[in-house]
């Protein structure tokens, strides 16, 4: 049953963590094939805030598989140099995630397995 219907995906440029797999797709400087798998350091181009991006989105408590994308696996809140997301919308997001976690839609922290 899909009863919440977060927005998944597709618009949403993608989140923190999520561009392993197709790293650099559309890299600037292009050296592909003498240094394979390193990734040069500096941004190529500036991400856009998919909140920005999209009107349709709302950052909403109740919608925590689409704030999931901007928590670390540890449950924190990535910070907006990583994600992309503009500082206005970063502050609701921040304000959001925060209501989630009162509301227990999201962990404070995760324990991660070590
Ligand atoms: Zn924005």
């Amino acid at each position: 049953m899909r009863n919440q219907d977060a927005p998944q995906g597709q618009n949403l440029d993608r989140g923190p963590g999520g561009d392993r797999g197709q790293g650099g797709e559309r890299g600037e400087r292009g050296e592909r094939g003498d240094r394979a798998g390193r990734q040069p350091r500096r941004f190529g181009r500036r991400k856009v805030c998919p909140f920005c991006a999209d009107k349709t989105l709302y950052i909403d408590y109740k919608t925590p598989s689409m704030l999931k994308r901007f928590i670390s696996e540890r449950g924190k809140i990535v910070p907006r140099r990583i994600s992309g997301v503009c500082a206005q919308h970063q502050r609701n997001l921040c304000l959001e995630i925060k209501r989630a976690r009162i509301m227990a839609f999201m962990p404070y922290s995760s324990a991660t397995a070590d």
